[in-house]
């Protein structure tokens, strides 16, 4: 079992391998759910074939053409769907979404509901996760590699930003958005009980573990993030 130093939450645990990261001890045994190792650089949908084959499972998966918007859709049929969430009940359909900075959600009700989502500013500032179609109740959440307060830098013209406005930390150095904390609120607010949110406290752009960060360099390299019912 591999454990990081930075860990925000105690309660989680990451098994390593060479090609991905699995994330241990939050959900249901029944459920997969992790994020890949910079071995691969985030195509789709060839790399999550290939993860697939690796770990030696037979599954379906969809994932999204990420638009920054603040539309989810629950899917039935593997696909690639115009949205930044998607949720699924069906077994061995994985849901997969890319970052490189964004902040991946991994939602999950027990072994009977999935969801993944594209968390970036503007998905945010547009209600993303005011428009999840579930009362979160009986979900967990775990907030997955992203850029995190450290580092997300942003404009001024954030403060005028009303959904994430509170969300700011203003300092000499400038204006840092919060990205989980906002997560946090918004999804406590859909009925999540407080303990059971996670936070993997892994910045894309200064954890040292090599997650790819457009932020950092400009890569178009990307991680990608999945969950699924077994
Ligand atoms: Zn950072």
């Amino acid at each position: 079992m591999f454990k990081y130093n930075n860990f925000f939450d105690k309660k989680i645990k990451l098994k390593k391998t060479k090609y991905c990261f699995f994330i241990d001890s939050v959900f249901s045994t029944q459920i997969t759910a992790g994020f890949t190792s910079s071995f691969f650089t985030g195509q789709l949908p060839s790399d999550f074939s290939q993860l697939l084959s690796y770990i030696g499972k037979q599954a379906n998966f969809s994932y999204m053409d990420q638009r920054h918007s603040a539309d989810l859709t629950i899917v039935e049929e593997p696909g690639v769907y115009s949205v930044d969430g998607l949720f699924s009940k069906d077994k061995n359909h994985f849901l997969v979404v890319k970052t490189a900075d964004c902040l991946p959600l991994f939602l999950a009700k027990k072994d009977h509901y999935v969801g993944i989502i594209h968390m970036g500013w503007r998905s945010a500032k547009e209600g993303i996760l005011k428009n999840i179609p579930f009362d979160l109740a009986d979900f967990k959440v775990v907030a997955g590699p992203g850029l995190r307060s450290c580092c997300y830098q942003v404009g001024t013209e954030f403060r005028k930003f009303g959904r994430i406005a509170s969300y700011l930390k203003i300092s000499p150095k400038g204006t840092f958005f919060d990205p989980v904390e906002f997560a946090k609120d918004q999804l406590f607010s859909k009925g999540l009980k407080r303990e059971n949110f996670f936070d993997l406290g892994l910045c894309s752009y200064c954890s040292k573990h090599n997650f790819f960060s457009h932020r950092r360099n400009k890569t178009t390299k990307r991680s990608l993030s999945f969950i699924g019912i077994k």
